[in-house]
């Protein structure tokens, strides 16, 4: 949502809080593309601290979607997101540009929330997700989901070479 400053930074001291649903449903991290939906109207407050400068804070509940890092089967996760930013609206666009946060959510005076919203998502983002503690992931052999299906790579094919194999995937799983 776009959001006007103009008649707010005429008044300091002047707070104001809008509601909204955001306008985007997926985040990109890593040039992966991930599902994201608000469980609810989330919300952007802003302070006219004086100075021309805004103090911003957007939050809102929102469930992402993100594979198992074992079994690659989709997760569902709640995630609570919240960004705070000073934003000095005296800057020139060069000087916004070369703040240690760029402030890519502000054009002119006005405020896109999305782009906050996603910056605090990227955040509140967890590093690995299981569907489960003990989740089995998948065969490192036949690649079948070991929490759904049995696979015949067991013991059967049992053969020092393939173990050797399957110790280094077992080690990269504990490392993940
Ligand atoms: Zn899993
Ligand atoms: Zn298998």
């Amino acid at each position: 949502m776009s959001i006007e400053l103009s008649a707010l930074l005429e008044s300091d001291g002047r707070q104001k809080t809008w509601e909204w649903t955001p306008g985007f449903t997926t985040v990109e991290i890593a040039g992966e593309c991930f599902p994201v939906t608000a469980d609810g109207p989330v919300t952007v407050t802003v302070l006219n601290a004086g100075q021309k400068v805004l103090d911003i804070t957007a939050s809102g509940n929102f469930t992402a979607v993100i594979p198992c890092a074992r079994c690659l089967d989709p997760v569902k996760v709640p995630l609570s997101a919240e960004a705070f930013r000073e934003a000095d609206t005296k800057l020139s666009p060069e000087e916004r540009e070369k703040q240690e946060e760029p402030m890519d959510y502000l054009d002119g005076t006005k405020l896109d929330a999305d782009v906050l919203l996603k910056d605090a998502l990227l955040t509140a983002w967890p590093i690995r997700v299981l569907c489960k503690e003990d989740c089995k992931g998948l065969c490192s052999h036949c690649g079948a989901n070991l929490n759904h299906t049995t696979c015949d790579c067991g013991e059967e094919t049992y053969d020092p070479r393939m173990a050797a194999i399957l110790d280094i995937f077992n080690k990269r799983d504990e490392e993940v």
